[in-house]
């Protein structure tokens, strides 16, 4: 059998957390190894124009900009691999892993930044306008639909929250609920209520995105009894959840009830000796590039005083 290649310091995930984990860990001299997952780059390589990243005055489109966090992690030694992560073993140190199903690794410290995902509702059409109207953060995207028509899907706390978002900034939101009562909290409920240029559309589910060339330029919904509507909007907003991608280390690290990753207060350490975890994996609720980032690091200082021995 295959001996297990020795690696001092793995991160898992290419998103802004995991290569700025790889840049701070690789000046360190930990020689980092980083395996770049299903969705090489992350969720921002699916985004439009960045604008809110500090640094970018003009802006940046999200596939150039993860290709510069990589080649900033590569100049200063990173090894970048293509691969994901099928199996782990953490039951002791050394911990290990198999990449592709097939690759043996020995690693001493592991630093899991595999990100979340935005779920989608599945329909042909989200996918053909996807950065073309179609988002899954508002935040992100807003601003690009100032004075325009948009809608929200989605009657949870991150609904009401991008609708409340989008509200300041568009002519009009409608929000898109299919049942016919919120699962929201009271509070966000209220405050949605209360904005006037928010419509909310209870009873209805989303049947097709419209749009041509330019992008968006309506949705169809529809009601249980077949009846369907056509709203004019530009931009089309996806806020009915994220999964955090923790499938593969759920038999060892502690996750919470919606399995996002436990950290230890004010760090970056998991439940496991010599795994950290850093960006969206681990959190629910910011879920902003600049702050995977500033995880990236946290988990990269942590990590590097483990490998130093101090715990
Ligand atoms: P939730 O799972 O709470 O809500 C998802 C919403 O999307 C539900 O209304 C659900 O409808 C709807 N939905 C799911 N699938 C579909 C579909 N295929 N078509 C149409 N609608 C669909 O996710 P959130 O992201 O809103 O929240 C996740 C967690 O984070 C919650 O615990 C929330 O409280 C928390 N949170 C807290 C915030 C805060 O405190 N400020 C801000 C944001 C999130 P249905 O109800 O019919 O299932």
């Amino acid at each position: 059998m295959e001996t297990a290649e020795k690696i001092k310091c793995l991160i898992i995930g290419s998103g802004p957390a995991g290569y700025t984990a790889a840049i701070y860990t690789a000046r360190a001299n930990l020689n980092p190894v980083l395996y770049q997952g299903i969705e090489p780059g992350g969720q921002l390589t699916t985004t439009t124009d960045i604008e809110n990243f500090p640094g970018y005055p003009e802006g940046i489109n999200g596939l150039e900009m993860m290709e510069q966090f990589r080649t900033q992690a590569q100049r200063f030694g990173t090894d970048v691999r293509t691969g994901v992560v099928t199996s782990v073993d953490f039951s002791k140190l050394p911990l290990k892993l198999t990449i592709d199903g097939r690759k043996n690794i020995e690693a001493d410290s592991v630093i899991i930044a595999t990100g979340a995902t935005a779920k989608y509702l599945g329909l042909e059409s989200e996918n053909r306008f996807r950065g073309m109207g179609v988002s899954a953060c508002a935040t992100c995207d807003g601003f690009f639909y100032r004075n325009k028509n948009v809608a929200v899907v989605g009657g949870g706390d991150t609904a009401c929250e991008e609708a409340i978002y989008l509200s300041s900034l568009c002519h009009k939101v409608y929000l898109i609920i299919r049942k016919h009562y919120m699962r929201a909290s009271k509070v966000m409920q209220e405050r949605v209520n209360s904005i006037p240029n928010i419509e909310i559309i209870y009873g209805y589910n989303t049947k097709e995105i419209l749009g041509d060339e330019n992008g968006v330029n309506g949705v169809l919904i529809a009601a249980e009894d077949g009846s369907e509507v056509k709203l004019q909007i530009d931009g089309f907003f996806l806020a009915i959840g994220h999964h955090p991608n923790t499938e593969v280390f759920k038999n060892y690290i502690a996750v919470d009830e919606q399995g996002y990753i436990k950290t230890k207060p004010d760090s970056s350490k998991t439940n496991i000796t010599g795994v950290f975890a850093a960006g969206d994996v681990r959190d629910s609720k910011y879920r902003q590039a600049i702050v995977a980032a500033g995880s990236g690091c946290i988990a990269a200082l942590d990590c590097e005083r483990y490998l130093r021995g101090e715990v």
